[in-house]
C-alpha cells in the first residue's frame, strides 16, 4: 500500500524544530505559515494512492510483488522513461509547476545515484552499501526528500575552510565508529519545513583543505540538533484562497538548515571527507540529469500554465486581435514549445547507462541555460500584456460583501470575455503568478535553483560534444589548398 496524503501529513508530526517568526513551530500541519503547502503535498500523495490512478503513478518493483510511486523508477528503455515522465507530468499539474521540490524532485537524484552504485562500490563497499540500502528504504516507504547542495553565501571569493567561522558551511567536526558528528549551515532547504528526510551534501567544487565539507549523507527532518530556519511565510501572509490562490496554497517554503553537531551513523552515509568523490556522484552518475530532468518536466507543466494566462489575458483585455498581442503570443507559444520539444529531444537522444537508460546529458543542460534566461522574459512579456489590469483589483475577497462597493466592483471590473467577479478571481490568480511576493520569488526559483547561469553555460561547455563541430571546419579546411599566385589583372598596379 502507498501512504496516502493523511498517512504522509501524519508523518510530518515528528518533533522537529521549524522556526518562523521568532517561534518554534509545534505542528507544520496545522500551524498558519505552513499547514495549506503540507495540504497540497497531502494532495500528490492522495493522487498516487488512488486505485484509478495506480497504473499512471506506480510500477511493479522488479522481483517483488510490491508496486512504488514511479519517481523511483530506474528507467532501462527509453519507453520506460516516458512513462515515467508521465506519472512526474500528471503530478506536477496538481500544482501547475509552482512546488519545484515536490516528492519527485530529490527521488530523481537519489534513484540517479542509485544508478552509479558501481561507482560507489569502487570508492567504499560500505558507503554503496548504504546508498543501495537507504534507495530501497526511501522507495520502499514512499518518503518525501529534499536536498540542501550549496554552502550558505558569505563570502564566494573564498573556499569553505577559509570563510570568517570554521564551521559557516555545515562540516564535520567528528568521527567515530558509530558516524560522522556535522556542525554548520546549508543552504537552501525548499520544502525543508515538510519532507521526511534530508539529503545534505556539497555539488559546488571544492578546493584542497576542505576535506571536512565535502561529505554527503540523509537525515530525518527530526534528527537531533537539526534546525530548520525558514524564510518569511508567504502562506501567512495570504490567508484568502480568493486573494492569492497560488501563494496561500502553493508556498513550499524554503529554509537555511543548521546542523548543531548532528550526529549521522554510517549506515546513512554515502561519501565521508572526499572532495573528489562529492563531484563525482553527481557527475559521473545520472543523478545530476534525472534531477534536473525532473524540473524541465515541471517547467513544461508550468509555462503551459503561464501561457495559458497571457492567453486569457488578451480575451479578458480584448487585445487578442491586434496584430502586435498576436506577435506576442506566438513568441510565447513558440517558446512554450521549444521547452517541450528540448524534454522530447533529451529523451530520445537519451543512452543506456549499463542496464539504465539516462536522458541526453547536453540537451539536458542546454534547456537550463535557455530556460534561466527565458523565465524572467516570460514573466515580463506577461507583465507587459496584462498591464495595470493587475493592479486594479479590490483590496480583498470582502470587497463583494459590502453591496455598495460590490456594485462599484461590478461597475468598474469591466471585460468583453467575463463578467466582474470572474475578472477579478482571474487578474488576483495572474498577480499571484507573475507579480506577488510568491511570484517573485518563483523568478528567483527558476533563475538559481540549478545554479548560477556561469555554473550552467560551464555544465553546457564541458559537455557539448565540441568534436562534431570542429571537424566540420576540420573538412572544410581540408577541401582547398594554397593556390597558385595568379597574375595581376591588366591595367591593375
Ligand atoms: C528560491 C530558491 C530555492 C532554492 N532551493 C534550494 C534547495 O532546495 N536546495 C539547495 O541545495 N539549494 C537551493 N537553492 C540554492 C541554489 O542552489 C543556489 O541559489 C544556486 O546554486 C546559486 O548559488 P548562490 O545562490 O550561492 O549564488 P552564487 O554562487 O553566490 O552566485 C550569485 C552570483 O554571483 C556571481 N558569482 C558568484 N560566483 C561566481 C563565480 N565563481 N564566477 C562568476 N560569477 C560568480 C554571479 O553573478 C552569480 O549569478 C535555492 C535557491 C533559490 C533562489
Amino acid at each position: 500500500m502507498l501512504r496516502n496524503g493523511q498517512q504522509h501529513t501524519q508523518s510530518l508530526r515528528d518533533g522537529r524544530a521549524v522556526f518562523v517568526d521568532g517561534r518554534r513551530v509545534e505542528d507544520v500541519t496545522t500551524d498558519p505559515a505552513f499547514r495549506n503547502a503540507v495540504a497540497s503535498i497531502a494532495a500528490l500523495y492522495d493522487f498516487q494512492s488512488a486505485p484509478e490512478n495506480q497504473e499512471l503513478m506506480t510500477y511493479a518493483v522488479r522481483g517483488e510483488k510490491r508496486r512504488a510511486n514511479r519517481i523511483w523508477q530506474l528507467p532501462g528503455s527509453l519507453a520506460e522513461l516516458v512513462e515515467r515522465r508521465k506519472a512526474l507530468e500528471a503530478w506536477t499539474e496538481l500544482h501547475c509547476g509552482f512546488m519545484g521540490r515536490a516528492p519527485d524532485h530529490v527521488a530523481s537524484c537519489v534513484s540517479g545515484l542509485y544508478m552509479g552504485l558501481d561507482l560507489f562500490r569502487e570508492y567504499d563497499p560500505k558507503r554503496a552499501s548504504a546508498l543501495s540500502d537507504y534507495y530501497h528504504y526511501a522507495r520502499d516507504n514512499n518518503l518525501y526528500l529534499t536536498y540542501v547542495i550549496i554552502n550558505p553565501q558569505a563570502d564566494r571569493s573564498k573556499p569553505a575552510s577559509r570563510q570568517r567561522s570554521e564551521y559557516l558551511s555545515a562540516g564535520v567536526v567528528d568521527r567515530d565508529a558509530a558516524g560522522l558528528t556535522i556542525r554548520g549551515a546549508k543552504m537552501l532547504a525548499t520544502a525543508g519545513i515538510m519532507a521526511n528526510e534530508l539529503f545534505v551534501t556539497c555539488i559546488a567544487p571544492l578546493q584542497p583543505g576542505d576535506e571536512k565539507y565535502a561529505v554527503s549523507f540523509v537525515v530525518p527532518m527530526n534528527a537531533k540538533g537539526l534546525k530548520i530556519l525558514s524564510r518569511k511565510s508567504y502562506e501567512a501572509a495570504a490567508p484568502s484562497v480568493f486573494d492569492n490562490p497560488l501563494a496561500s496554497r502553493f508556498d513550499e517554503n524554503d529554509a537555511v538548515i543548521y546542523f548543531d553537531d548532528v550526529k549521522v551513523p554510517w549506515e546513512r552515509i554515502f561519501v565521508a571527507e572526499d572532495i573528489e568523490m562529492c563531484q563525482k556522484q553527481f557527475h559521473a552518475t545520472p543523478a545530476h540529469v534525472y534531477q534536473n530532468y525532473q524540473a524541465m518536466i515541471r517547467l513544461t507543466v508550468k509555462l503551459r500554465f503561464l501561457i495559458g494566462l497571457a492567453r486569457r489575458v488578451a480575451d479578458m483585455n480584448g487585445i487578442l486581435a491586434f496584430p502586435q498581442v498576436r506577435e506576442t503570443l506566438g513568441q510565447l507559444a513558440a517558446e512554450v514549445e521549444m521547452v517541450d520539444a528540448l524534454v522530447c529531444a533529451m529523451e530520445s537522444k537519451g543512452t543506456a547507462f549499463g542496464e539504465y537508460y539516462v536522458p541526453d546529458r547536453h540537451t539536458l543542460y542546454s534547456a537550463q541555460v535557455l530556460t534561466q534566461q527565458l523565465y524572467p522574459r516570460f514573466i515580463t512579456a506577461l507583465r507587459d500584456l496584462a498591464g495595470g489590469g493587475l493592479i486594479m483589483q479590490p483590496s480583498s475577497f470582502r470587497d463583494f460583501g459590502v453591496p455598495e462597493l460590490a456594485g462599484l466592483i461590478e461597475l468598474t471590473q469591466q471585460s468583453p470575455a467575463a463578467e466582474a467577479f470572474d475578472k477579478v478571481k482571474f487578474y488576483k490568480l495572474a498577480w499571484d503568478a507573475i507579480g506577488s511576493e510568491f511570484a517573485s520569488r518563483h523568478t528567483q526559483y527558476e533563475m538559481f535553483y540549478a545554479g548560477a547561469t556561469f555554473v550552467t553555460k560551464g555544465h553546457s561547455f564541458r559537455t557539448y560534444d565540441w568534436a562534431k563541430a570542429t571537424d566540420l571546419v576540420d573538412r572544410m579546411l581540408d577541401s582547398y589548398q594554397l593556390e597558385a599566385v595568379r597574375p595581376p589583372m591588366v591595367g591593375v598596379r
